[in-house]
């Protein structure tokens, strides 16, 4: 189990555990400044998580009663989840980029099982059979996050965060969520990059299923690592992992790992018309298609669709008329 440790510059790294998640924990941020700390993202919200961050706070000499604020890379709930009771614990304002400000009411809403008949019908639109869809929806729960942590801020990109007497730069890196940002210490020279540049891991980026949306998210995501390669940045904080020595190399190296991506799965239509879900079986994943948990297989069709987006958008690849479910095929 990690402990929680200084950075320098007066940055301190938490460990917040993710129960039962194989990510094991998302790295919780906490900058000193004259008016208090400021977390960068706050951790899954469950006893586990809680105790967590707050035994982390004490490791580094402080308490959540001493946290100023919480900015947020996203809204996803490992990151989100605990700032609704480290709000209540210290009154501290929770501020998020607006795009994903939006996307918050999703996390919040009931897993009922209008939600999980809804999670097997994208299943089976993207065409996944009856057998294959059947483990999708069937265990209704609680939202992941609830509405005690909703931000009371939104940032906008290049916003300079006012923390007294440190400079904490917005930069907006929308992909893995249409509304993530990282962030850019001016004093400190280093990037907390959330979910967008992370050093060992590929960030997931995906599209719904169903219908294939509009955004492109890819795309986004790909401008938004030219963005940080831009930026030329060396020493980068990532919510998982550990910390990244050259930001805008590792951004180089996912650019080259999503070309290729790409480029495997035009390779994979071969002449054939595929399905999404067959589009998604026939990707490189961690494990073969078959051994991948429902959950798992969700996230990996979410980003096939993804990277069958962005292979239309460059009409590579396109969707076959009057195809039910939706199949696509090669242009050329
Ligand atoms: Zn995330
Ligand atoms: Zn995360």
């Amino acid at each position: 189990m990690p402990i929680a440790a200084p950075i320098g510059d007066g940055i301190f790294q938490i460990p917040v555990p993710i129960t039962d998640n194989p990510l094991g924990h998302t790295l919780v941020y906490a900058m000193e400044s004259p008016g208090g700390l400021v977390l960068v993202d706050a951790g899954w919200d469950d006893e586990n998580g809680w105790n967590g961050l707050q035994q982390g706070l004490a490791d580094i000499g402080h308490s959540v009663q001493d946290v100023e604020g919480v900015v947020l890379t996203h809204f996803h709930p490992d990151h989100v989840g605990l700032c609704g009771r480290v709000r209540e614990a210290s009154g501290a304002w929770i501020a998020m980029h607006e795009a994903d400000y939006a996307m918050f009411d999703g996390m919040v809403t009931p897993r009922d099982s209008a939600w999980m008949s809804g999670q097997r019908e994208n299943v089976l639109r993207a065409g996944a059979s009856q057998e294959e869809a059947a483990p999708f929806g069937v265990a209704a729960g609680d939202p992941p996050t609830t509405a005690a942590s909703t931000p009371d801020r939104t940032l906008a990109d290049d916003e300079v965060v006012p923390l007294a007497g440190r400079g904490l730069r917005v930069v907006y890196t929308p992909g893995h969520t249409p509304g993530h940002v990282c962030f850019y210490l001016e004093d400190a020279d280093v990037m907390f990059t959330g979910d967008h540049v992370l050093q060992k891991t590929t960030p997931h980026v995906g599209n719904f299923v169903y219908p294939l949306e509009e955004r492109d998210a890819l795309a986004e995501f790909m401008d938004s690592l030219r963005r940080v390669q831009s930026m030329d940045v060396t020493r980068g904080l990532g919510a998982h992992g550990i910390p990244l020595d050259n930001v805008a190399g590792r951004a180089g190296e996912l650019l080259d790992h999503h070309e290729e991506r790409l480029s495997l799965l035009v390779d994979a239509f071969g002449d054939e018309q595929l399905t999404l879900w067959q589009a998604a079986s026939r990707m490189k994943w961690y494990k073969p298609w078959d051994a991948i948990a429902p959950l798992g297989k969700s996230m990996a069709l979410s980003e096939a669709a993804a990277h069958v987006r962005h292979l239309v958008a460059r009409d590579e690849i396109a969707q076959v008329p009057g195809t039910e479910p939706v199949r696509f095929a090669r242009t050329r």
